[in-house]
């Protein structure tokens, strides 16, 4: 390979490194192994032990785990009512999965701009749009603020307008695992109806796909519960008819497969004895780029001091760019092997959702912020050799932009 013209530390960078990746040890194989050696690999008793351990890691009464989270935001919607003619309200700075789920309920979706300097839904902008609605009689059933990068949204302030305004709250808590806000871990639901986890291997914690929804209430737990196996009960006292006999089992409702594995859930349980670890590096890594990258120019995302973020992104905005340098610099660092990112692509401008009325201008903020930033590298096996190499490069590059 010929890197014409490039610097030295580019020679020397041969590995491509990219925005995120997991964290796999021995015991964590290990834990793979056993269960593959053993009775179950899926509808054993693996599951409820991890779903136990999240339980008491994210301080919530319930859980259910899932094959991704994508699964849980569409269990979480079906559990809390969601169909035709409702509305779903979440922010444009996410992934897709937070907004689609509401379609596949046959709901309504609709967005509520950014606050371009934590990268997080606007609570003014919110607050001005459930007014609006109040009066045209059309407000969401669900909002789904997102915890961007691992840093929690202002829930107390959430749970405030969700009582005037009469809407329930599902958090996609994604990126959030190991998080706090207001010392409280993230998923505790203090201040929503369900909190949801991906555990995709760029995520916080990993079960290769995966994903659990958490919550306090009895009742969404059970409801949850049926509608990831089927709609089926095996469980005699919640039968709505007599049972005939012990080969007995009830579907009460149109669930899905969405189940999860026992191979899955014995890595998780593996992972998560790691997770303080996890988000101390990737704070840790998060602290050296700010570091690095202190002339102003370089904004990184604003975290409040009330929240613990789990970082799993460390997002950075160049003030000033134009969309034609923010695509150099993509095009620049991915020459250097530097894997980044953007993180999202405005839901609201993909050609699904401009078909349902969607146009560019719905949402500046989101659009300003999607033309300046990147999420750079971040991840517990990242080294602070790659980070320097990172920074430096991003400073090379600003000087020839
Ligand atoms: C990753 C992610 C999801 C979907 O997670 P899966 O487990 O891949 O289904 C949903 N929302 C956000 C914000 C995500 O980052």
């Amino acid at each position: 390979m010929k890197h014409n013209g490039l610097s030295d530390s580019f020679k020397m960078q041969t590995k491509f490194i990219p925005y995120g990746k997991q964290d796999i040890n021995n015991n964590d194989i290990e834990s793979v192994i056993e269960v593959l050696k053993s009775d179950y690999l899926t509808q054993g008793p693996q599951v409820a032990k991890f779903e136990n351990k999240i339980c008491s890691f994210v301080e919530s009464n319930y859980s259910v785990a899932v094959n991704s989270a994508t699964s849980a935001l569409h269990m979480a919607c079906k559990a809390l009512g969601l169909e035709k003619g409702d509305f779903l309200w979440t922010s444009p700075i996410t992934f897709v999965a937070s907004a689609n789920c509401a379609r596949y309920c046959g709901a309504n979706v609709d967005f509520v701009d950014i606050d371009i300097s934590t990268g997080l839904i606007s609570l003014e902008k919110l607050e001005e749009k459930l007014e609006i609605a109040r009066k045209n009689n059309c407000l969401p059933k669900i909002l789904v603020p997102v915890h961007l990068a691992g840093t929690s949204c202002d829930m107390r302030k959430i749970n405030e307008l969700s009582k005037r305004y009469k809407f329930k709250i599902i958090e996609d808590a994604s990126h959030a695992i190991g998080g706090f806000y207001e010392s409280k871990p993230v998923g505790n639901c203090q201040f929503s109806d369900i909190a949801i986890f991906s555990f995709h291997p760029v995520k916080i914690i990993t079960t290769g796909e995966g994903g659990i929804a958490t919550t306090n209430n009895e009742s969404l737990y059970k409801k949850m519960n049926l509608f990831r196996s089927h709609g089926i009960t095996k469980n005699e006292d919640q039968f709505l008819f007599e049972s005939p006999g012990p080969w007995y089992y009830e579907q009460q409702s149109l669930g899905f497969n969405y189940r999860i594995t026992d191979i899955a859930a014995a890595l998780g349980q593996s992972q998560l004895k790691r997770i303080k670890n996890f988000v101390d590096c990737r704070n840790q890594n998060h602290k050296t780029y700010k570091n690095l990258l202190n002339d102003s120019q370089y904004n990184f995302l604003e975290i409040k001091d009330n929240v613990r973020s789990s970082l799993h992104l460390t997002i950075l905005s160049i003030k000033g760019i134009n969309s034609s340098q923010h695509k150099n610099y993509f095009m620049e660092l991915r020459k250097r092997n530097i894997g980044v990112q953007l993180h999202y692509v405005p839901v609201h401008l993909h050609p699904y959702y401009r078909k349902l009325g969607f146009k560019e201008g719905d949402f500046p903020q989101s659009e300003a912020y999607a033309r300046s930033s990147f999420s750079l590298p971040n991840y517990p096996k990242l080294s602070q050799k790659e980070i320097i190499y990172i920074a430096s490069e991003i400073e090379k590059i600003w000087k020839t932009l």
